[in-house]
């Protein structure tokens, strides 16, 4: 896809403009009460290695047994992608040597991923909308993890979440700035938090990525990309971006190539820098795993699971500004997390929807924030922000005493109608 770019977002060399190319690979842990073939529990923060079974310590003669509601997992993901769904894929062995990879291999799929081509569409602050391609889904086991910083002379490794289901959601390379980098991976997020297939918690690593960075001349060839791995904050994503290419820049400018490797960011020098070259796929001996058999499932299947989809933040978005008159803007906003988006309809729900909106996004959320509160946590309830959006509506009270009123129920709770009865605040 080749999306026309503002000037804004080119970056001015010696020579001249240079327009930033990125694609990510997303990599959502599956929501799924057992790892993708084996029964043990995918439980957060257990005791180092309590939740492995052989299969995931791989002891010799173990077989996997695909896990349906990882498959389910997925599929229902690709659907949420408007993404073509692969109704026979294979899963491939990816041989490499690490540690914390006791198998040797990490089970995956190469060829024949289990969701095909897709679209994400993302908005932007300014109301700019791109559309990203997405590439491909495929499932995949996590590995383990080494601890280094225990000992002074061992490491160690926990074995917890080896094994652990994972899609990886790759996207073209359609992204062309580090805003855009970051409003894909939010609305990302966004849809797999409504899905429930993945809870997008960044910091506990369910949610990463690998950014792909190249530059080019605008409209040129695409340039050699480099790949910044495991970024778990979408504000660091964002600052790697803008380093990388203008990095890529200077060296191009001054007559150099630039090398296809991996790099790793450093948020306190926010510098991103090299670990090893790029790794290509032969290196990895690809071929399909003997232990499982291709995984096959008919349209019946993808139908049904189609059919029980939520409704989606794109369509939520179109539903509020058609139902209730919103503009883009606030309706982008309110359904950007599902939570927030049922309040806002618990308040609007037969009241002014618009004057809701105006109270659920500029005083609740200003205030939610300035107490680093989220919605779920809110002390005043959608009913009695409804009650006090009625009383301004019907003109009991003016704006300005609503703000006190707010605060009020705020601090101690209350019905607002009685409360402006009680004091005497009628204008
Ligand atoms: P690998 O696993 O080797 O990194 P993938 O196909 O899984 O390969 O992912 C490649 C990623 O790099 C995709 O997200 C793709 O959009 C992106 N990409 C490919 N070419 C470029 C480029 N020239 N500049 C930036 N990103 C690119
Ligand atoms: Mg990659």
């Amino acid at each position: 896809m080749n999306v026309s770019v503002k000037p804004s977002k080119l970056i001015k060399g010696a020579t001249g403009d240079w327009e930033v190319v990125i694609g990510l690979e997303v990599h959502a842990q599956v929501t799924s009460n057992s790892k993708l073939f084996s029964g043990a529990s995918t439980e957060f923060g257990g005791e180092p290695n309590s939740h492995v079974s052989l299969v995931d310590a791989a002891m010799p003669g173990m077989l996997p047994v695909i896990n349906e509601a990882c498959i389910r997992q997925a599929v229902r993901t690709g659907l949420g992608l408007n993404a073509q769904i692969n109704l026979r894929s294979v899963f491939d062995r990816k041989n490499y040597f690490y540690p914390d990879l006791p198998q040797g291999y990490q089970i995956s799929q190469y060829k024949s991923p289990i969701v095909g081509e897709g679209e994400v569409v993302v908005e932007l602050a300014d109301g700019e909308t791109v559309t990203v391609g997405i590439e491909r889904l495929h499932l995949e086991q996590d590995a383990g993890k080494s601890l280094h910083d225990q000992s002074p002379t061992l490491s160690f490794v926990d074995l917890n979440r080896s094994g652990v289901a994972l899609m990886e959601i790759v996207s073209k390379p359609d992204i062309r700035s580090s805003e855009q980098a970051k409003a894909y991976v939010t609305k990302m997020r966004s849809i797999l938090r409504y899905l429930g297939t993945c809870d997008g918690d960044m910091e506990k690593g369910s949610l990463r990525a690998d950014v792909n960075v190249s530059v080019r001349k605008p409209g040129g060839p695409l340039g050699t990309r480099c790949e910044i791995k495991n970024m778990n904050s979408i504000s660091f994503i964002g600052d790697a971006i803008e380093y990388e290419a203008r990095r890529q820049v200077h060296i191009l400018e001054d007559g150099g190539v630039i090398d296809q490797e991996t790099r790793l960011y450093d948020p306190n020098k926010g510098e991103t820098r090299s670990m090893r070259s790029k790794e290509e796929a032969h290196d990895y001996r690809y071929f399909p795993d003997p232990d499982l058999l291709p995984l096959e499932f008919d349209t019946a299947y993808v139908d049904a699971l189609k059919t029980h989809l939520p409704e989606l933040p794109d369509e939520k978005k179109a539903r509020f500004m058609r139902d209730f008159s919103l503009s883009a803007y606030d309706a982008g906003v309110l359904v950007a997390e599902r939570e927030t988006a049922d309040y806002f309809e618990a308040v609007a729900k037969g009241r002014d929807a618009k004057l809701a909106a105006n109270w659920v996004i500029n005083e609740l959320f200003g205030r939610l924030n300035k107490e680093g509160k989220d919605i779920t946590s809110s002390p005043v309830s959608p009913d009695q922000l409804g009650s006090l959006v009625e009383l301004i509506a019907d003109g009991t009270i003016s704006g300005k005493i609503a703000k006190d009123l707010f605060e009020i129920v705020w601090s101690e709770g209350g019905d607002p109608r009685a409360i402006v009865e009680q004091r005497g605040m009628k204008q």
